[in-house]
């Protein structure tokens, strides 16, 4: 009989209800009360004149009153605390009118019941069924028991039971079906509101995807676009439709090499978002460089679901950053020829015999040369920046023996370190070590630039230089016992113009250039720099170098073909 609400009742789940919006219930059900009141008054005025008629007109006036206040307000009516208001009004009412017809009190509990059907009508079918069959089972009953009159009691007392019975069974009924229904329709007010919320923040969404300028693809799980932006179809000009397409068909990305790359794939493969700002989109009749964000897109599982794409057209940016460091590239160029002849001079004055200074002369042209040695170095620092930043870092490849390379640096930087009171020694672990496939030029660059920024930092103690074989890399490793750095400078230490915070490091001069230089450079031979410090201990930097195949005893060995295969995998 209970109607209750189950997850698997779907009949239950798909009943419709007569009227969907409960304000309309709600009228109806206060027409059908007042209309009970209505016809109470008219009623009065053909009742013969046994009734109590004053009695009647007293309860008339105050049900009316409570109905128009009762139904006016939503508060009262929508209020689940005030929901027996109504039925213990109607049971006084019935029971006092019922009262003041005397005889004739029947007709009015049939009257009264055929109201409560038209109000549970207004619910739900069901309910509707229910009442109708309680109704007329309290009716059959009350016939049974009037007719036969099973117990020897006058039929008086029988009408007063059947009344009151019918009362409080209307009044469940109604308490019951009332409840239930309000309920529901709460439950349902709640799902539409959420479903409205949902739409609203959806379109909230919608407007706001499509009012970033950058272009946003989300992806299913086989690279095809299942959302997009209107920025992503207006900075591809796609003119067709996007959606159910594969993402290289309408973003086919290429590398700095004209090679055709698949970042989607690799964050399908290992889960980790990839950002690359290197890339173009090729089309028959354009090209644009993009940078790219692919994030990978999780289910509530953990699971990957697809990925999302973020990009953004940098063309513009890309040609103001190659004028930019074609600026600082020719005028760095134009800069270093009157720097050379400055920097000879006062070289020639400061080692010649011939000129003949005072001390304090001589500290002042010793200054100039220290600083113009700083300004070569950072122009040449600046130079090799804009070449990377332009890809236009020529390398040239070669077999060469590491180990001594390093024997050959550190011999040359030796008295550089003594003048600074620190030892330098190169420590060799492993005999016949296998030669490595790079640039020796800029190898020996990365080497010089660590081990005198090693001397640069350290005042006292020594420097140790060392390389080893790690797997099918050497490790190459410069140790310091200098002022090191905190683990936040370490983060950063390899980025472009970066210097550590702290007197020390600026009181001894430098770009913030070098080390960016030596990871590009290491990087390019996919090597991998890095460095462990302490601050107050001492730091190591250490880079690793794949080892070529062959163990080569010199360069004459290195076939081209050898070479060129080695260089096109770069
Ligand atoms: P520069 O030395 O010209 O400033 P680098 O890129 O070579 O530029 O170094 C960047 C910064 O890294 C330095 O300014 C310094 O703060 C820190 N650094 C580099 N090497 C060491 C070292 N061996 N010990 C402590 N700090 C170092």
């Amino acid at each position: 009989m209970a109607i209750k609400k189950t997850k698997n009742n779907t009949e239950d789940q798909n009943q419709e209800y007569f009227f969907s919006d409960l304000k309309q219930v709600q009228i109806i059900s206060g027409i059908s009360a007042f209309s009970g009141v209505l016809i109470t008054i008219l009623a009065m005025l053909f009742l013969p004149a046994r009734v109590d008629r004053n009695l009647i007109i007293y309860t008339a006036i105050f049900v009316s009153l409570f109905i128009a206040v009762y139904y006016t307000f939503p508060r009262f009516y929508l209020n689940p605390r005030l929901m027996l208001l109504p039925d213990a009004v109607f049971i006084i009412t019935i029971t006092t009118v019922m009262y003041a017809l005397k005889d004739m009190g029947e007709f009015y509990i049939v009257f009264f019941l055929l109201l409560i059907t038209v109000d549970a009508f207004s619910f739900k079918f069901k309910d509707f069924m229910a009442v109708l069959v309680m109704i007329v089972s309290a009716i059959l009953f009350s016939n049974i028991f009037l007719a036969r009159q099973f117990f020897s009691v006058n039929a008086l007392v029988f009408r007063s039971i059947i009344q009151l019975y019918s009362i409080i069974i209307t009044a469940l009924i109604m308490r019951f079906y009332a409840k239930e229904a309000l309920t529901e329709r709460k439950e349902k007010e709640k799902i539409r509101r959420l479903a409205q919320n949902t739409l609203t923040a959806i379109k909230q969404l919608r407007n706001l995807l499509d009012n970033i300028g950058n272009g946003v693809f989300a992806l299913d799980k086989e690279g095809k676009i299942i959302l997009t932006n209107t920025a992503a179809v207006n900075i591809l000009n796609w003119k067709k439709a996007i959606a159910g397409r594969k993402i290289q068909e309408i973003m086919p990305l290429y590398n700095a090499d004209d090679q055709l790359v698949d970042p989607v794939k690799k964050v399908l493969e290992t889960k980790k978002k990839i950002s690359r700002s290197d890339l173009i989109v090729k089309r028959d009749y354009e090209s644009i460089n993009v940078y790219v964000n692919v994030a990978p897109l999780f289910d509530i599982d953990g699971g990957i679901q697809g990925t999302i794409v973020l990009f953004r057209d940098i063309t513009k940016e890309k040609e103001l950053e190659e004028q930019k460091m074609e600026f600082v590239a020719i005028s760095s160029h134009e800069l270093r020829t009157p720097l050379t002849v400055i920097e000879g001079y006062l070289y020639y004055i400061l080692n010649s015999n011939k000129l003949k200074y005072d001390k304090k002369t001589r500290n002042f042209i010793e200054k100039s040369h220290k600083s113009c040695l700083a300004l070569q170095r950072l122009i040449t620092d600046l130079l090799e920046v804009s070449k990377i930043e332009r890809g236009r870092l020529k390398m040239i490849v070669d077999s060469f023996d590491l180990s001594e390379l390093l024997d050959e640096t550190v011999s040359e930087l030796k008295g550089k370190a003594l003048k600074n009171k620190v030892e330098l020694f190169l420590e060799v672990k492993n005999k016949n070590l296998p030669h490595v496939m790079a640039d020796r030029v800029r190898i020996k660059e990365v080497i010089t630039n660590l081990i005198e920024n090693a001397i640069k930092f350290t005042e006292k103690g020594q420097i140790r230089v060392g390389i080893k074989k790690d797997g099918k890399n050497l490790l190459v490793s410069v140790t310091d016992t200098g002022i090191g750095m905190s683990k936040e400078d370490q983060k950063y230490i390899f980025d472009k113009f970066y210097r550590a915070e702290g007197w020390r490091t600026r009181q001894r001069g430098g770009t913030g250039l070098g080390l960016y230089i030596s990871k590009t450079v290491i990087e390019r031979f996919r090597g991998k720099i890095w460095v462990d410090s302490k601050i107050g201990k001492g730091s190591t930097f250490n880079f690793t170098l794949p080892a070529s195949k062959k163990i080569k005893k010199s360069k004459e060995e290195s076939s081209p073909k050898e070479l060129k295969k080695f260089v096109s995998k770069l």
